[in-house]
């Protein structure tokens, strides 16, 4: 089985970070995609001034830099209520503000977003199309405005029974505050196999593109079908 998790709201001043660390305990080979608000106003609030809020994020950028297994992706920028729902130029600055800050302090980030509760105008969808971005989608709200954009969409949420028959697991759930937060599902989540292999988001998402280009190895490949389709055997017999 593979299994690819997410989990929103990761950043200096949101508490579970030890619970990821404890999961890894449990599962060696545990990867996860963390949706990471880059300028969390929680973040400036605990710093008396700049000095401190670089003083946090040094450590904390520290932190991740020990364990690469955690992939960072941009969860808006402050993480304000309804911030991705603005114009073009709006969204190309909090893109760039948000991977600017993450360059400054030397994190590495991956080219997939997530909009706070999912919530983005149009515009912002083209504007993370064309800087060449994945973005997150909602799994009960998939529909997007534009055409040719990369999404990726979660299929278990943590809080959900664990889905044991299906060949590939795409979980979601967040740090803190939702019904599918690690504090409250930590139980659940150890009812993955042992022997699961892991993704982040970004691997995933080069596998299924390496699933288009598999037709030039004369595999029945139909253009276009999801790879969820293909991990179940409905796209092609040999893939699996
Ligand atoms: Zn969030």
């Amino acid at each position: 089985m593979k299994i690819i998790l997410d989990i929103d709201d990761l950043s200096p001043s949101i508490p579970n970070m030890d619970l990821i660390l404890k999961l890894k305990e449990h599962y060696p080979k545990l990867k996860i995609t963390a949706f990471t608000i880059p300028a969390d106003t929680r973040t400036f609030n605990d710093s008396r001034d700049k000095e401190d809020f670089s003083k946090v994020y040094d450590q904390w950028a520290a932190i991740l830099k020990e364990n690469p297994w955690i992939e960072i992706a941009p969860h808006g920028f402050f993480h304000n209520a309804g911030e991705m729902l603005c114009d073009e130029e709006k969204a190309k600055q909090i893109i760039l503000a948000g991977e600017n800050l993450f360059k400054h302090y030397k994190i590495p980030f991956v080219k997939i977003f997530k909009a706070p509760k999912w919530q983005m105008s149009p515009a912002a969808y083209t504007v993370l199309r064309d800087m060449g971005y994945t973005v997150a989608i909602d799994r009960n709200n998939p529909t997007v405005p534009i055409s040719n954009l990369k999404t990726y969409k979660f299929s278990w949420s943590f809080e959900e029974p664990f889905p044991k028959n299906e060949k590939i697991v795409k979980g979601h759930g967040h740090m803190v505050g939702m019904e599918n937060a690690i504090d409250l599902t930590f139980t659940n989540l150890l009812n993955m196999p042992d022997d699961a292999e892991f993704l982040t988001v970004s691997e995933y998402m080069e596998e299924y593109e390496h699933l288009f280009s598999a037709q030039q190895d004369g595999q029945q490949i139909i253009p276009n079908t999801p790879a969820e389709q293909i991990f179940r055997g409905e796209g092609t017999q040999r893939l699996g």
